[in-house]
């Protein structure tokens, strides 16, 4: 077991000062138990707490380190431009690179609005979409993560769709009922929230990846597609939150990967390179309803800063190397297979889903993994959290969550794939001794 001490003092100081000694919740590792490693420097795909324990990284802070830590490149270009002023709360050229880099990556977005975070860019897609459509109503689907805007934090009721309640303190249960939701894969369900609400829902938003409840996958009926043609009939717009797919899946994202087009996407993570940026666009008659040219208001003092647009440009340009995703998939599909043998050598049941460079494995009886539902009535979250602390003695960083989604990244290697398949073995022979 390596040594935790500096980060259990830090977490100690860090609860006195920050609720629950942390600035975004699943970071605390309340769902797997032990104390959260404070970091101290990343580089490829490597990270080295406080107390200079080196792990292979698969969270990559959530997604945006597509190319690996602290990627010499990236880097050099966020120092040249820091030298050269770090914000101005006016325009300035890399904004302009970054959009058109977007524009020219992401099928279906013609005009682009850069804001901080992925909550900003689903919060402000929301608003656009109510304003272009008049209407105050949405769909999202269960167990869908769009940020914590209050409209999002709401979950379905048990099984049918429903009307939404808020899931969280603090969000006025009247506004929660205009978000309106399904599970994830059921037509039906949103057939019949049109039909109960006519004219009246502004648009579906769907992660068309979800990885916020572990990676789950599309069923094969053209889900995506039916959501298209029920927009269409209904005068609705289709929202896809690929701020976790997006440039992850493939160079324009899932809408690239699946061959639908969204009216408006939401973007973040990747998008800036590990700087915090987050991005909404789409089609030209909607986007230009954005204040200054229409009238739905979104502003932000730091909004388009020169840093991040830099550490986006930097990242994003090098996503377009031919291979680039292939190699991604081909080391991603080889982690999954080596992680289920080891798991069946062991006797854990399990499966996993993957798309691309994301994917979960579940500790599941269940022959697949398909809904939000699963994972909380069928899968063992004790056993992922003991699997996870041994990952963690063994040198391997996962996420702290079984609802969590595992990133590859251009930087790992061959070995450090095969290194990590060696480490689970030996993680589950403990736990299963
Ligand atoms: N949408 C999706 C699909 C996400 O995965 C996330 C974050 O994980 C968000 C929105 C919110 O992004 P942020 O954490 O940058 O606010």
């Amino acid at each position: 077991m390596s040594t935790t001490t500096q980060s259990q003092k830090d977490f100690e100081q860090a609860c006195k000062l920050l609720p629950g000694g942390v600035n975004s919740p699943v970071r605390a590792f309340k769902s797997v138990g032990g104390t959260p490693r404070f970091f101290a420097k990343a580089s490829g795909a490597y990270v080295w707490d406080v107390d200079n324990n080196q792990y292979i990284d698969y969270v990559g802070s959530w997604g945006p380190m597509i190319l690996g830590h602290t990627h010499p490149d990236v880097v050099k270009g966020v120092q040249e431009t820091a030298a050269l002023g770090m914000s101005f709360g006016a325009p300035c050229e890399l904004e302009i690179d970054l959009a058109q880099l977007v524009i020219d990556m992401v099928p279906s977005i013609d005009v682009v609005r850069f804001v901080n975070s992925g909550s900003e860019a689903t919060m402000s897609a929301l608003r656009l979409a109510r304003g272009f459509t008049g209407r105050d109503k949405f769909i999202k689907f269960d167990g869908g993560y769009h940020g914590h805007a209050d409209g999002f934090l709401v979950k379905a009721g048990s099984g049918a769709a429903t009307f939404g309640e808020p899931d969280s303190a603090g969000v006025p249960a009247d506004y929660a009922k205009l978000t309106l939701t399904a599970p994830f894969n059921d037509i039906e369900a949103v057939k019949n929230l049109f039909a109960e609400n006519k004219g009246e829902i502004a648009c579906i938003f769907v992660e068309p990846v979800p990885g916020n409840t572990g990676v789950m996958l599309l069923n094969d009926n053209g889900f995506l597609q039916q959501l298209r043609d029920i927009c269409d009939a209904e005068g609705a717009l289709l929202i896809f939150d690929e701020v976790m797919c997006g440039f992850r899946v493939s160079a324009g994202g899932a809408q690239e990967r699946f061959g639908i087009m969204p009216d408006l996407t939401c973007l973040g993570k990747i998008i800036g390179g590990g700087l915090p940026v987050g991005a909404y666009g789409g089609r030209e008659e909607i986007m230009r309803k954005i204040s200054p040219d229409g009238p739905v208001y979104q502003a932000g003092t730091l909004s388009g800063n020169p840093l991040a647009m830099r550490a986006g440009i930097e990242t994003l340009s090098r996503l377009r190397v031919p291979g680039f995703y292939e190699d991604l998939e081909r080391k991603t599909t080889r982690l999954v297979e080596g992680l289920l043998e080891g798991c069946k050598a062991a006797g854990v049941p399990a499966v996993a889903n993957q798309v691309g460079a994301m994917f979960t494995v579940f500790f599941t009886e269940l022959d697949a993994v398909t809904c939000c539902s699963d994972v909380s009535n069928h899968c063992d979250l004790a056993f992922f959290g003991k699997f996870f602390n041994a990952m963690l003695d063994e040198g391997v960083y996962l996420a702290p969550s079984q609802y969590e989604a595992a990133f590859m990244s251009a930087a790992h290697t061959d070995a450090d794939v095969e290194n990590t398949i060696a480490a689970a073995s030996r993680a589950l022979a403990k736990l299963t001794a």
